[in-house]
């Protein structure tokens, strides 16, 4: 039997998309892929036979950009990227609470692919459709200028983001310095990967604290841009 998925039939929760400010060239191009549905006929065929359902937070004026994979089905349901325990371990990697998280002009979250793949024959979930970073991901990117600090969630960002500099998602991490100070590649925070954090301790010794120093850095930066901002629009 499939599993249902409730919210297919409310068309109010059809899109997972939050930009603030709604207008301007990110708001454009991301109402293009609210509307996508360039993947359903690859949905249509997988157990869950879902319908597209794009999810992602973004602002032109977000410092910090988490590029993860794609959403599971719990994400798929409720349109919150990362609302998931991998959402919890990573927002404790990166040592800032879900308010702060969830507020798309300090952190934008844009996934490889924007909707949930469905699962392989194993009940994992599927890698994210090639297609939705070929199609939409360059144009975004190019719509988000404030981003100083980029992390690498996983293989599939580690290689569009790095190319040739990516190795396996072990090597590319512990290289991380490499990539400093605008990039941190990280494994993805699932509960799949408890056994790579055991077997990496360097990972919490050595690349969390430099993690949580440059989130602190920049939320801090983006604090005083924007109450100077704010000063000077009542001057
Ligand atoms: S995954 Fe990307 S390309 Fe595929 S339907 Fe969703 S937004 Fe469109």
């Amino acid at each position: 039997m499939k599993p249902s998925l409730p919210d297919e039939a409310d068309p109010s929760a059809r899109t997972g998309v939050v930009i603030v400010p709604e207008e301007g060239a990110l708001a454009e191009i991301a109402a293009r892929i609210a509307a996508c549905r360039l993947c359903a006929d690859r949905f249509a065929t997988t157990a869950t036979a879902h319908m597209p359902r794009p999810v992602l937070r973004a602002s032109p004026t977000a410092p910090i950009l988490v590029a993860g994979q794609a959403p599971g089905m719990r994400v798929h349901r409720s349109g919150l990227p990362f609302d998931d325990p991998s959402g919890e371990r990573l927002r404790a990697w990166m040592g800032i609470d879900r308010v702060t998280f969830y507020d798309p002009q300090r952190i934008a979250v844009v996934p490889m692919a924007f909707c949930f793949p469905g699962y392989d024959a194993r009940k994992a979930d599927l890698p994210p459709p090639p297609l939705c970073a070929r199609s939409w991901r360059a144009p975004l990117l190019a719509a988000l200028p404030g981003v100083r600090l980029t992390l690498l969630v996983g293989g599939h960002a580690q290689k569009w983001h790095l190319g040739r500099r990516a190795r396996s998602v072990t090597d590319t991490v512990r290289a991380w310095r490499d990539f400093a100070p605008d990039i941190i590649p990280l494994p993805h925070p699932s509960w799949r990967n408890t056994g790579w954090l055991r077997r990496n301790p360097w990972f919490e010794a050595e690349l969390l604290p430099h993690l949580r120093a440059r989130v602190a850095e920049e939320l801090a930066r983006a604090g005083r841009a924007s109450s100077s901002s704010g000063r000077d629009s009542t001057t």
